[in-house]
């Protein structure tokens, strides 16, 4: 029997847990009834749980043999300020909150994997089942971290699991080294003197400012980063001035910056702020430079994200299991764990992102034929990471 055929009986029973947290989505650090979901469902198997990590995060404990090693295993339970498209039976009851990021499909996997682990408690170690709040821009990683979550659950290693639309259900895409962006964003005040139109010699004009910081950001990605490395400066905003014949007194310009390293971000940074500086000199117009870092690059470390993609192979089939795949601009917060643990973040296809099938679009749904392959991936990771009961 294969590893999925040995967790399908699980899945009518998962189907429903997921189809009920879709149908009751919940926003960054505001998810009470799921977290209390998972923390019955937890502990109607049995398991030591422990609730309250970081507002509303959850950890449950499996032990299985004698041995002292440990591993975590996170999943994501917040949702998105979006209001779902779907007219299907379990579609969000909250308006203007969805799950369009699939943490409903990741948070119930994690609640399968508990349910193998405990019937199948063939693995010699401790196993920390992670349920993380506010995943979605508001840093729940780093809520359960200064709660104390590696002091509490100390673990040798940390691994995640994401739904990727755009690849075939339940293959797998493993990435050694980096796998997501950081996400930082900035904010620029040039302050010049406002002044008639038809006389901007009785003026210092920010706007032109503003524009000559526009175009040299540009030249920072392909004059100042190594051509190897990878990076995004996009200005996204642009405010100034309310009237045709007014020369406004500012400019205000913010933005994002993505890359993945932290050299790269370093000196994209230290870039922007000297072209903004720079600028602001020679156009006579004073500058207020804001740079604010959000989430860090997710980097997977080598040796676990070989054991990952070892047993993707083993559950879905060499031919499923993808470890050429670019990684993604887009941001996650698991980045915050791999800061202080090893460990691996995989995507696990959700299937064609057919008719907005994709991420964060009002019409995504989490695929739950792609359960039962979730669920298999990670009690075979645990038995891989800690080994076999002696
Ligand atoms: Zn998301
Ligand atoms: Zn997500």
């Amino acid at each position: 029997m294969s590893l999925i055929e040995h967790v399908r009986p699980l899945k009518n029973k998962l189907t429903a847990i997921r189809r009920d947290i879709h149908a009751h989505p919940e926003l960054a650090f505001q998810e009470h009834r799921t977290a209390e979901l998972v923390a019955r469902h937890l502990e109607s198997l049995g398991i030591e749980t422990h609730r309250g990590i970081g507002g509303t995060g959850v950890v449950g404990v499996v032990r299985g043999g004698h041995g002292l090693r440990a591993v975590g295993l996170r999943a994501d339970m917040d949702a998105l300020p979006i209001t779902e498209r779907n007219t299907f039976a379990h579609a969000s009851t909250v308006a203007g909150c969805m799950h369009a990021c699939g943490h409903d499909g990741h948070t119930t996997m994690l609640l399968g994997a508990a349910e193998a682990l405990v019937a199948k408690p063939h693995f010699d170690g401790t196993v920390y089942l992670i349920f993380q709040p506010a995943e979605e821009g508001e840093g729940g990683a780093v809520a359960m971290i200064e709660d104390g979550l590696f002091d509490r659950f100390p673990m040798e290693a940390v691994f995640g699991m994401h739904n990727w639309p755009g690849m075939e259900a339940g293959n797998f895409a493993v990435h050694t080294g980096p796998v997501m962006a950081s996400a930082d964003r900035f904010d620029i005040r040039f302050t010049g003197v406002g002044a008639h139109a038809a006389m901007p010699h009785l003026g210092v004009d920010p706007v032109v400012a503003g524009a000559a910081f526009v175009q040299a950001a540009q030249t920072l990605v392909s004059r100042v980063l190594d051509p190897i490395e990878a990076g995004v400066v996009s200005v996204t905003q642009f405010h100034a001035g309310e009237a045709y014949n007014v020369i406004p007194d500012r400019a205000e310009l913010c933005g994002t910056v993505r890359t993945f390293s932290a050299e790269v971000r370093d000196r994209l940074e230290q870039g922007l702020r000297q072209m903004a500086e720079g600028i602001a000199l020679s156009h006579g117009v004073q500058v207020d430079f804001q740079f604010r870092r959000g989430y860090p690059p997710t980097v997977n470390t080598a040796a676990e994200a070989a054991l990952c993609a070892e047993a993707a192979r083993a559950v879905a089939g060499s031919e499923r299991v993808f470890t050429d795949r670019r990684p993604s601009m887009g941001a996650e917060d698991f980045a915050y764990f791999l800061q202080h643990k090893p460990g691996a973040y995989v995507w696990i296809g959700n299937g064609p992102g057919e008719g907005g099938c994709t991420l964060h679009n009002p019409n995504y749904d989490f695929n739950d034929e792609v359960m039962p392959v979730g669920v298999a991936y990670w009690s075979e990771l645990v038995r891989r990471l800690l080994g076999a009961v002696k």
